[in-house]
């Protein structure tokens, strides 16, 4: 049986996300920015907290963790290759190893550049993937430490997931993200909807996660660096795909 997945705002723009399993009672949290919002979400659901799954180690993903886990008993899992600077864990996890929450298989993805070691969590039986500062909607995350042909590599990952996937992101940045993607394909019509759509939810106040992947590969420009028509727009016709995505990466640096 899929997940029940709940979307929290955090500090200023970070999402958290429930995961909770209507069947065991059980429940998992998608990085831990602060513990407020988090504890408020579980008392207002009658919910403990089982498991606390961690991308990468910035503080903005990780600040709440140590709390939760002595409050709920939670057990923290994270990537081996980051165990130096998360919270101790209880469970290291090594991409491409799968491992059982709840019953469903999640299978850990290594999506570095943002960071190295940064890794996203896909459940299949669930449609979700929970990207954090990898791929973003309508974005990808700065480059703090990996080059563009890694993260190039990492969001190539992604978008081999099945295209109706659900992309669960780590910010709020869309509406941003879409100002600069006009810029790098502005007659690209499922964009201009897509922006349309993004301005009418943030002038409600509503997540614009999470998105479809199908909708991140019509609209993203950074997982549209291969493709000949974005090359062409920004005039870099016949350059390497890797190389175009650096380009708009560094474009966007800049925006
Ligand atoms: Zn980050
Ligand atoms: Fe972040």
């Amino acid at each position: 049986m899929p997940l029940e997945i709940i979307t929290l705002p955090c500090l200023a723009d970070n999402y958290a996300y429930l995961l909770h399993d209507a069947k065991s009672g059980r429940t998992a949290l998608v990085d831990a920015p602060e513990v407020a919002p988090i504890k408020a979400a579980l008392a207002a659901r009658g919910w403990g907290l089982d498991v606390i799954l961690l991308t990468h180690h910035h503080y903005d993903h990780i600040d709440g963790a140590e709390e939760l886990r002595e409050t709920y008993g939670a057990k923290i899992y994270g990537a081996r290759a980051d165990a130096h600077r998360l919270p101790p864990l209880d469970h290291a996890l090594d991409p491409e190893v799968s491992f059982d929450l709840f019953g469903e298989q999640v299978a850990v993805l290594d999506v570095s550049g943002h960071t190295i070691g940064h890794i996203a969590f896909y459940l299949a039986e669930s449609n979700a993937a929970f990207t954090a500062d990898s791929l973003m909607a309508l974005g990808c995350g700065r480059l703090f430490e990996g080059p563009p042909d890694m993260m190039w590599r990492s969001l190539n990952r992604l978008m081999g997931l099945p295209p109706q996937t659900l992309i669960y992101s780590g910010h709020e940045y869309t509406q941003a993200n879409a100002r600069f993607a006009a810029t790098i394909e502005p007659d690209n019509a499922k964009l201009q909807l897509r922006i349309a759509d993004i301005d009418a939810k943030r002038a409600k106040g509503e997540a614009t996660v999470p998105a479809l992947l199908q909708l991140e590969l019509d609209t993203n420009p950074f997982l549209r660096a291969h493709l000949g028509d974005v090359k062409s727009a920004i005039g870099m016709e016949g350059i390497e795909s890797a190389e175009v995505f650096a380009e708009i990466r560094g474009r966007k640096d800049r925006f």
